[in-house]
């Protein structure tokens, strides 16, 4: 089966937050509460257990190449979710085969395995995993695997107005992506770049199957400038180790040799 995903462009994005609700909603998951941060128009901050869309709204004192605004000001809009990594640092550290890789090369969690451990929660270099405080359990996006089971597209793509979420084809979004950025640079939006598209953009992670045009360094969005998940470098720590314990060994044997040559 062909990878699937997400590719979303924040320069379309209008913070109407449909794909938040229509997630919510196609997923069964409860209300954040009446909670106001005080932080523009976000209410709910980050992505959560019970939430696994989220729009950020962030608002800089600085315009964008060619916008004109009576003072230096600017909006930048963003609909973050799980970015279904190909190399999953939740995956990698569930010690029940809790999270598994589906036939769209998708993360997801199967809720009857979970035993609530929290080992994923700490190795998402992105704080997108979580428990809920209901269940004790480990929720996150699934690409809408129920939906794509039944030949449809994710809700949160569905319900976008803008297109600034799009699902398809790993390989086409990638295309898609690519010429968009084309465009907007020759339209003089020199600031936009592709976030984690592929394993040269991010190694640490070796891409990610939701990736993200940004207008601004990764920080401003929230979202980490150089994610590696932990268990990457786990293979070189063994070798490490390996030659330290050879070196043990050989430093050992080599004060035996001398303690024994010692006694004749
Ligand atoms: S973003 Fe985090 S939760 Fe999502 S697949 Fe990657 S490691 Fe797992
Ligand atoms: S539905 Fe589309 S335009 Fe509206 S907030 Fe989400 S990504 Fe932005």
């Amino acid at each position: 089966m062909t990878a699937t995903g997400f590719f979303t462009d924040t320069s379309v994005c209008i913070g109407c937050k449909a794909c938040e609700v229509a997630c919510k909603q196609w997923n069964q998951l409860p209300a954040d509460g009446n909670f106001f941060s005080g932080r523009s128009y976000d209410n709910t901050i980050h992505l959560e257990a019970t939430t696994w869309r989220h729009v950020a709204f962030v608002e800089r004192s600085l315009q964008l190449s060619g916008q004109i605004t009576a003072r230096p000001f600017s909006w930048l809009l963003m609909s973050d979710v799980c970015k279904h990594c190909e190399r999953a640092g939740c995956l990698e550290a569930c010690p029940t085969g809790a999270i598994v890789r589906t036939e769209f090369e998708s993360v997801y969690v199967q809720p009857d395995v979970c035993n609530g451990c929290g080992y994923c929660v700490v190795c998402c270099p992105f704080g997108v995993i979580n428990r809920r405080e209901d269940d004790g359990r480990a929720w996150k996006c699934t690409l809408c695997y129920d939906r794509q089971k039944a030949g449809g597209e994710p809700a949160c793509a569905k319900a976008c107005p803008t297109d600034s979420i799009t699902f398809g084809k790993l390989d086409e979004l990638r295309e898609i992506a690519r010429k968009r950025l084309e465009l907007l640079h020759s339209r003089g939006v020199h600031e936009a770049y592709l976030y984690g598209m592929t394993d040269d953009d991010q190694p640490g992670t070796e891409g990610l199957h939701a990736f993200f045009l940004l207008l601004d360094r990764p920080e401003a969005y929230n979202l980490p400038p150089k994610p590696t998940v932990p268990t990457k470098g786990v293979g070189a720590s063994w070798g490490t180790m390996g030659v330290a314990a050879a070196g043990m060994v050989a430093a050992a044997v080599a004060a035996v040799r001398f303690v024994e040559g010692g006694k004749k």
